[in-house]
């Protein structure tokens, strides 16, 4: 059987409680352990595939097509695993199924109630067996919440069903810091755990979010109130990259603490790989600047896995990352002088459009190296079609009527999630041998994850392959154009996938290494 580590968070949202629970099984990793990792989210909305990324930062995309939390890129990145519609449960999933079941007579006549029927559904997401050693639970929102209760309730009675010591529940708080005092205040911690106690609910071990490390004292005053021992009391320190947040709390013992929960034999674990991005952190390296151009640049996080992925392969190129916003409704030539390479993200919406087709144009023109994604791979075929084919007519029937609709939607639109139309999730591309795809992935068959509805339209593949672009890599069954490349270009290569949603910060993605490499070489 697995045990399960719980991750709740109290005080204010937003500590980072996606990036304490995966730093957890980064830990157990490292000493040999398996792990898998599920977030539950109380809020309403059945998936979080309608909600806006202005609120929630990007729409993450698992293999089998599941549109969730950003959370859950972070769980795939750090700890390598692929997680699946089973691992992203909203508290509107749960009264879905629980009214659904309700309606099918499958309660058979019982009262339906929070306690037992909400509750049981909720441990039945829990319990879906995993095969590893443990499974990593985070709990969404702060504790208090409305909606939360319920879930906590639940892992309340999870721990009390399997065992105590099959259960760790870890507690993320934050200690704010008073300037003119100088005091690291810990009374928010204190009530956050009280809480938490209301729902039956003793942490097991906290993490203090803090600007700096909490000295002696401070541990043993938490620990006192909080009826924990004082070393079980851990900073979880502001650092300025997530990646260090595991060694923060390798440094602290937090391994042989759940070492001491479980039962488990005390094991110094390996750290190298974790230890490789902070030494990348701190080296002097040489700037390569990469210019995104985009639209949603006010939103925090609403390009979180592309951000993730251009940086893991700065690591591979032993390079600092910059990257330069470009807003795209107000692109001009001269925003891209001081580039090393030219990225467009994915998107949705005629807004800025134009902007991306003329970045495409430039990055073409001048002979910089140019990664498109999804959206991007649409804008470089329009301007190729318009600039080098000659069809100044030439668009995305996204963006208007157009009577040469080079990207359309082509493929079948019975998808029955809310994701509607999309085409959501890995699907297989084939890639003809001999081009930059083909070397840069070593491979002819690959799988990558979509979030799309439109795509390159065959009518027009003699026009542009005549003109000088390749088609790449197509879909199994040769309907639709997967990614394209320009040979007489240095660095010219687009898909109509999301990679970014398949890099991880120990060897990076294939595409973006490549591509990181092309702008240093420049
Ligand atoms: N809007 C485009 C489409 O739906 C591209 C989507 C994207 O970039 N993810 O096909």
């Amino acid at each position: 059987m697995s045990k399960y580590i719980f991750v709740t968070g109290g005080v204010v949202s937003s500590l980072g409680k996606g990036v304490s629970a995966a730093s957890l099984g980064a830990l157990l990793q490292s000493r040999g352990y398996t792990v898998h990792a599920r977030k539950f989210d109380p809020y309403l909305n059945v998936d979080p595939g309608t909600m806006s990324p202005l609120q929630h930062g990007e729409v993450y995309v698992t293999n089998d097509g599941f549109e969730t939390d950003l959370d859950l890129g972070y769980y795939e990145r750090f700890l390598g695993i692929k997680l699946s519609k089973h691992d992203s449960v909203s508290g509107g999933r749960i009264y879905w199924d629980v009214l659904n079941a309700e309606r099918r007579g499958d309660y058979l006549g019982a009262t339906v109630q929070m306690i037992p029927h909400v509750t049981n559904k909720i441990k039945e997401y829990i319990a879906q067996p995993t095969n590893t050693d443990f499974v990593i639970c985070e709990i969404g929102g702060t504790v208090g919440d409305i909606e939360g209760k319920v879930f906590l309730e639940s892992i309340r009675q999870f721990a009390n069903d399997v065992g105590r010591r099959n259960v760790l529940f870890a507690h993320l708080t934050l200690a704010p810091y008073l300037e003119q005092s100088g005091e690291l205040k810990t009374k928010p911690t204190q009530m956050s755990v009280r809480r938490l106690l209301e729902n039956g609910i003793q942490a097991d071990i906290l993490f203090v979010r803090s600007p700096r490390m909490l000295v002696p004292d401070e541990k043993a005053k938490i620990g006192m109130f909080c009826n924990l021992p004082a070393k079980n009391v851990i900073t979880s320190l502001d650092v300025d990259n997530i990646y260090k947040v595991p060694l923060v709390y390798d440094s602290q013992g937090v391994f042989d603490i759940m070492a001491e929960h479980f039962g488990l034999p005390n094991a110094a674990g390996d750290m190298s790989k974790i230890k490789k991005i902070e030494q990348h952190l701190n080296a002097d390296l040489p700037v390569c600047t990469i210019g995104m151009v985009g639209k949603y640049f006010d939103v925090a996080d609403a390009y979180k896995s592309l951000n993730e992925a251009l940086f893991h392969a700065s690591i591979q190129n032993n390079v600092r990352l910059k990257i330069k916003k470009i807003d795209a409704e107000k692109f001009a030539p001269e925003d891209c002088n001081d580039v090393d390479g030219i990225l467009i993200p994915g998107g949705f919406g005629s807004r800025g459009v134009e902007g991306k087709i003329a970045a495409a144009t430039y990055a073409r023109e001048n002979k910089v190296p140019f990664m498109g994604i999804c959206l991007g791979m649409q804008v470089a075929v329009i301007d190729f079609m318009r600039n080098v084919v000659g069809d100044e007519n030439a668009n995305s029937t996204e963006f208007s009527k157009t009577c040469t609709p080079v990207i359309d939607i082509m493929h079948d639109c019975d998808s029955e999630n809310m994701g509607g139309t999309l085409r959501l999730g890995a699907y297989p591309c084939v890639i003809k041998p001999g081009t930059l795809a083909a070397k840069i992935y070593g491979a002819t068959n690959i799988s990558e994850r979509h979030r799309h509805r439109y795509e390159v339209n065959m009518e027009y593949k003699d026009a542009l392959e005549k003109n000088g672009m390749v088609i790449s890599g197509m879909s199994p069954d040769g309907k639709l154009p997967e990614m394209i490349e320009i040979p007489s270009h240095p660095f010219f290569i687009a898909g109509q996938f999301h990679p970014e949603f398949q890099s991880n910060p120990f060897d990076g993605h294939p595409l973006f290494n490549a591509f990181i490499a092309a702008a240093k070489k420049k």
